[in-house]
């Protein structure tokens, strides 16, 4: 079994990773099973520059096959901000919940049609001797008027699946697996892992 080292600390995001990635012959472990991993100063100006960032810096630490993983939500009329700002949006003293807030406030006087946002998530993968591939998946939805639901984390429960007429946050992880940027990423990112067993197993 191959094992694949997860560049974050977000037990959710983490958990969504695992999900989706079922049924392939890999062994997933986070950050949490080293002590003293570098931190990765997340400054690159796309996604993709720091999945990148944070797969490359922790497989150079690890010497492992790894994966690193940045997302956000961007949201039209804002001119794509929170975007790579996502997790700090409210400032240091972050939460999810301040986040929403804000983004609540500042679509306050927006109507449905100027709602329109976008999930993105950048997958990078490298192993020791340096990065093996990055991929990118999106996934369109609206901003709701309020909060509703209680399931996924960070702006789910604001963002608005029209098909559904439901929050991600009220959809659950079931639907939210299929659909999701996160999904649209790994499914790419798959390829990438299976060709890098392949390779193992003939060596
Ligand atoms: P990162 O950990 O630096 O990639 O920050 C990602 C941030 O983007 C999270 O803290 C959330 O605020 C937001 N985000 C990314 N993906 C999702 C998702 O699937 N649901 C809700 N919020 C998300």
């Amino acid at each position: 079994m191959q094992l694949l080292v997860v560049a974050t600390k977000n037990k959710k995001k983490l958990s969504e990773i695992k999900a989706i990635l079922k049924g392939l012959d890999l062994k997933l472990l986070s950050l949490d099973a080293y002590k003293n991993v570098p931190p990765v100063v997340e400054n690159g100006q796309t996604f993709q520059e720091n999945a990148i960032k944070k797969a490359v810096k922790l497989a150079r630490f690890t010497g492992q096959f790894c994966l690193g993983e940045d997302s956000g939500l961007c949201v039209d009329v804002l001119n794509g901000a929170p975007g790579i700002y996502s997790a700090r949006f409210s400032g240091s003293n972050k939460s999810d919940i301040k986040n929403n807030l804000k983004l609540l406030r500042l679509l306050k006087d927006a109507p449905v049609a100027e709602r329109k946002a976008r999930y993105v998530c950048a997958v990078a993968l490298a192993d020791k001797q340096g990065l093996l591939g990055v991929v990118e998946g999106e996934c369109s939805g609206l901003i709701a008027l309020e909060s509703k639901g209680s399931a996924g984390f960070g702006y789910d429960p604001l963002f608005y699946i029209p098909k559904y007429k439901k929050t991600f946050a009220q959809l659950g992880e079931k639907i939210k697996h299929k659909m999701s940027h996160r999904y649209y990423a790994l499914k790419k990112a798959k390829r990438i892992i299976e060709k890098y067993i392949e390779k193992q197993v003939g060596n």
